[in-house]
């Protein structure tokens, strides 16, 4: 555990809070009866496991679990990758995998893309701490795995 702050000293203060509240109070962490994707994903360099759950109806994201254990930053993510995924369809969370991806190593993004990120702009700032970003990514990659074997 990292006492009540992320351990990313300078990160910006409202990114950071996002980060907190997620780590906190993680979203959609009910686990589903009969999931259509089922997925785990560890990151040994630090710990941390997620855990994805995905009903699929037709092309569309229709329910979510995700839980885990692990670093704030690799929870936070996690957490961030449900509240996003909750009713996009399989394409449209395939491009915001991406958009994370491109962000994590440090593309400009427009102002778009940004919009379509959202909340999940505050984890821009890990891209600094190079051996944060496999925590940062670990749930994204899992979920692209899970969608790319399903297609
Ligand atoms: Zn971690």
């Amino acid at each position: 555990m990292m006492g009540g702050t992320s351990g990313l000293g300078d990160l910006d203060e409202l990114y950071e809070s996002i980060i907190l509240d997620h780590y906190r109070n993680p979203r959609h962490t009910d686990p589903l009866d009969s999931p259509d994707i089922d997925v785990e994903a560890n990151n040994p360099f630090c710990g941390d496991e997620v855990h994805i759950q995905l009903d699929i109806e037709g092309d569309s994201v229709d329910g979510v679990s995700v839980s885990g254990q692990g670093c704030a930053i690799s929870q936070s993510s996690a957490s961030l990758l449900a509240e996003m995924l909750d009713g996009k369809s399989t394409e449209e969370a395939m491009e915001i995998v991406t958009l994370v991806r491109r962000m994590m190593r440090g593309d400009e993004l427009t102002e778009e893309e940004q919009d379509e990120l959202g909340d999940i702009l505050a984890l821009e700032g890990v891209k600094r701490f190079p051996v944060r970003i496999k925590c940062a990514l670990l749930s994204w990659t899992a979920l692209e795995d899970a969608l790319q074997d399903r297609a």
